[in-house]
Parts: C-alpha cells; structure tokens; sequence
C-alpha cells in the first residue's frame, strides 16, 4: 500500500500505539475475569486496571470514578441515558426535548420513546447549525424529563452552547444529556462548569479502540439500566467487561487529557489553512457550519457545486487520500444527510459535500497536495458536467 492521507477521524481514529501496548497484556497473561477479584490473583490485577481506567476517563471530563459506567461505545451510551432516564422518571413527566442534528443514536432513541407514549420536542438550529439556548428555555414544561444536546456536530463541526444550556437546566431542574462522541479528548469537557448530568464518550474517536465507551451518570441521578444481568457496573451495565477494550479506552484518555491542548492548536491550524486553500483555489466552494472556533478542531466540511462528492472521494481514494461524504455512522446509507437539510442546504448542493477530518498525525506538507488533487478532480469531472458553467 503506497502512502494514505486519511482524513475520516470523525468516523473513526488509528489505535495509539501506547493504547496498544497498555492492552496488549490483557489479552494473554492478565486475560482473567475482573468479577472474580477475591478469589484469583490475576483478577486482581485486571481489576485494579479497570479501575485505574475509570479514573482516567473520569479525569478526562472533571467527573468522580463511580460516575463512569463503561458500555460498547456512544450507541449504547446514547440509547442507555436516553431511554434510562424516561423510563425511571415516567412518574414525573413524559417529555423529551432534543435537536433534529443529533447522531441517530440520540435520534432513533428518541423516536422509539415517542412510539412508547414520549413525546419528544425538536429545539431548531440555525444556517451554521447552533441551537438557541432561549428556544430551549422556552420548549422546557414541568413535564420536561430530560434535554439532549450534542455537544459538537459529527458532520459539520458546530461546537454548541452547551455549558448555557446546562445552566437552564439546572435551573429548571431538567437532567441535561450531552453527546460528546466527536469533542471527548478533542477539546475541554467539565461535567461540573457545565452542569451536565449524563454524558457519552466513545473510545474510538480519539485513538482507542472500537467497540467500547462510556456513560457518566452524576451521582444521585435517577435511571434504570439498559442492560440487565449479571449485575456488574454496581449493577447498572450487566455482561462481562471488555477488559482489553476498557484499559485502551482508559490510556486513550490519559493520553488525551496530557496532549488535548497541543492537539487542538495543532489540529486547527492545519483546519483553517485547508478550508482557506481549497476556497482560495477553487470557485463556487461554500463551508457548513461556523468559519471560527466554534467549530471542531478538525472538522472542514464543504459543499463543492457542480460535482457529485462519489466521483470526487473514489478519485481521491486513488492518490492515498481517504475523506468522506457526509457522516459515516450511519451505517454507508445513502439517505440525504438529515444534519445538512436541517441548516438549509439546497437540494442540489446535498450530493456535493465533502467532509475531511483531520486528526493529529496529518502532516502541515500534505495540504498542497489534498488541495491540488481537490482541485484538479474537481476541474475534471466539473468540465464533464452538462449542468455546470464557470461564473
Ligand atoms: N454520536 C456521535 C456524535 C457520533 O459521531 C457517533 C459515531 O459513530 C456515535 C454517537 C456512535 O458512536 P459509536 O460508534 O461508538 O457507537
């Protein structure tokens, strides 16, 4: 395989190699059940790593050990704090308020409450894809169980206002949920400043492995399992812990919390100087989402006219550089983006959206050639289009 430029981190990240070697042990020598903890000495030990994990997850987002639960990744984070929280507190109220740009995770949940008897309020979002704390405030009845917002958008990169929404809900009493999917380790979280009260995390997306996350749940918050068995996770996530997965998710953390702001900075620079290139050197090229820092460190999603975005991404794929349509969380389907029909794309600009993420072993001397290779693809397959005319 020659050299890749991969540009997809929003779906998923390469494992760290320190992750890697911080799993590795788990896997043969300390492969033992961390339930047994009393009875085998090499429990022990798995468990006392599970637990250092626990704390470093928590570190990551200014939480308490016992507030994190581990899960198989944000679906089941997303789906448990959802689903949880309506069914444990059915007594208090029936209403769900969320936005109509969250992950399908969020999404689907919350659907599938509303065919339960739920009924779920949808707060709108703006061109750039924000959410007015205001409107929130408004759509907030004594009815109200619990709002979700994401804390930033997977597609096009909106960081929203979610420490001022956590401070309407805290007022009025309502459980706060934020998806942190694409910001956990990628930029400040504090459970505390921002009152949040369930919030969930997937390894993956900041150089852990697949398959497992996080749900913090703050102390004294009432919610009923998602999984029941066993009774592990002080009985709230039942089913034998992912050790491996869960010690990977755990050094990610370390690892994320040590090196977030350098990333950050890093990761921006190489944002900004792309967006500004590939708009400076090709016509007719819009951004989704905010141009400034309320966007994603890595995020640059744009709409280029008078190209569809497959020809263009298998193009790329040619010469090692691997971005993306839309999102790629949805499992390849080929249903147009919900997130960018909500901020008002135009029909005709739905298929030409490209959406590069960066992460931090892109190289500063591989945006000329992204850039040139955007711009030579697109100059081709525009000449071929019937439609298209250079203003
Ligand atoms: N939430 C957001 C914002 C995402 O981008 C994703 C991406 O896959 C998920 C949730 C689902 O996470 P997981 O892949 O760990 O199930």
């Amino acid at each position: 395989m020659g050299k890749i430029i991969y540009l997809e981190h929003a779906a998923t990240t390469p494992v760290d190699e320190r992750v890697v070697r911080k799993m590795e042990p788990y896997f043969t020598e300390l492969f033992a059940n961390p339930a047994t903890k009393w009875t085998s000495s090499i429990s022990k030990k798995v468990n006392e790593a599970i637990e250092e994990a626990r704390k470093n997850v928590a570190s990551l987002i200014n939480a308490s050990p016992e507030e994190i639960i581990f899960t198989s990744g944000g679906t089941e984070s997303d789906n448990t704090a959802l689903k949880g929280i309506a069914f444990a507190n059915k007594d208090k109220g029936n209403e769900i308020i969320t936005t109509p740009i969250e992950h399908n995770a969020v999404l689907k949940s919350a659907e599938r409450l509303h065919e339960l008897g739920f009924v779920v309020k949808y707060a709108s979002v703006d061109s750039k894809g924000f959410v007015d704390p205001d409107e929130i405030r408004k759509l907030i009845t004594e009815k109200t169980l619990l709002v979700s917002v994401m804390h930033a958008n997977n597609e096009i990169g909106t960081i929203e206002p979610i420490e001022e929404i956590g401070k309407i809900c805290k007022e009025k009493g309502v459980y706060f949920h934020t998806d942190t999917v694409q910001t956990a380790a990628h930029i400040p979280i504090n459970v505390e400043k921002m009152n949040i009260d369930l919030l969930s995390i997937s390894s993956h997306k900041f150089y852990g492995p697949k398959g497992v996350g996080a749900l913090y749940v703050r102390n004294g918050t009432k919610i009923i399992p998602y999984m029941d068995g066993g009774g592990h996770e002080s009985g709230f996530r039942s089913g034998t812990l992912n050790t491996t997965g869960i010690i990977g998710l755990g050094e990610a953390s370390r690892i994320g919390k040590e090196e977030q702001g350098k990333r950050e900075s890093y990761i921006k620079e190489l944002r900004d100087t792309l967006i500004q290139k590939v708009m400076e050197e090709i016509p007719a090229v819009y951004l989704n989402g905010p141009g400034d820092n309320k966007r994603l460190p890595g995020n640059v999603s744009l709409i280029i006219q008078g190209i569809i975005n497959e020809p263009l991404l298998v193009a790329l794929n040619e010469r090692g550089i691997i971005a993306g349509g839309g999102s790629a969380c949805s499992a390849g389907k080929k249903k147009p983006s919900h997130v960018l029909t909500s901020i008002g794309v135009a029909a005709g600009d739905l298929s030409s959206v490209i959406r590069m993420t960066l992460g931090k072993d892109n190289k500063k001397e591989d945006i000329d050639f992204i850039v040139e290779s955007i711009k030579e693809i697109t100059k081709g397959l525009r000449n071929l289009s019937p439609f298209w005319e250079e203003k």
